[in-house]
């Protein structure tokens, strides 16, 4: 299953493909994609969809984002090379070797135990070492901060004031905020102190929980 075969390698040259199509346009974002083996969080029997366009479930009622998705957040974070990057919803790990890929030093924390045991025993097994937590990442983490860019993966009912908090000056969070089914993508930077909000496109997240997401 660890395996990355010609045929797997094609299967995301085309991927690439699809989501420069889709608008993805930052080479680094595309590169990475090209490069981390998407394949190897899919059981062997379901090796078909790694390279689809779609959200897949990793069990525990959570999914794998769907690569246009993960493409879109991590061009929005801009991340550079150094950067000290908080995830806020570390799921199958697949999005923090994105950005271990673009250089950052990366600090991912998931509220489920079991997630958080399977993810932190994996990553390091095909090459990737961020820093994992286990806790409610709707707080931040604050003996860590503060950060150059914040990325939360899952759908939060409200800007958490902690994340803004933990943000270093020039930092950047990207968050989905909305209802509980459909959020909006908001980037939030920080410059002398004061925050500035964008508003992208719609998206569909599971939930974030936690003290300042939603109740189960
Ligand atoms: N980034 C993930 C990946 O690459 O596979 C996808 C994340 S999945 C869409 C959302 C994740 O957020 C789930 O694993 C969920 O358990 C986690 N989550 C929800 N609330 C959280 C919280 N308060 N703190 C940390 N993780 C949380």
């Amino acid at each position: 299953m660890l395996e990355d075969n010609y045929k797997q390698r094609g299967l995301r040259k085309k991927l690439v493909k699809i989501l420069e199509k889709k608008g993805i346009t930052d080479p680094r974002v595309l590169q990475a994609i090209g490069k981390v083996p998407r394949h190897v969080f899919f059981d062997n029997a379901l090796l078909e969809h790694a390279y689809q366009d779609k959200a897949f479930p990793i069990g525990e009622g959570q999914t794998i984002s769907q690569p246009y998705t993960v493409a879109f957040q991590t061009e929005k974070l801009e991340v550079k090379p150094g950067d000290k990057v908080l995830e806020i919803g570390t799921g199958s790990g697949y999005q923090a070797c994105i950005l271990l890929e673009l250089g950052a030093r990366v600090y991912t924390i998931e509220y489920n135990k079991k997630l958080y045991d399977t993810a932190r025993t994996f990553l390091p097994r095909i090459g990737y070492k961020p820093y994992f937590y286990f806790g409610d990442g709707s707080k931040g983490l604050p003996a860590k901060a503060p950060f150059d860019k914040i990325l939360v993966t899952a759908g939060a009912p409200v800007v958490p004031e902690s994340l803004t908090k933990q943000l270093a000056e020039n930092g950047i969070l990207v968050i989905p905020v909305g209802a509980r089914d459909k959020q909006r993508m908001v980037r939030i930077r920080k410059k002398n102190g004061r925050l500035t909000k964008e508003a992208f496109d719609y998206f569909s997240f599971v939930p974030l929980l936690g003290e300042s997401g939603w109740t189960r």
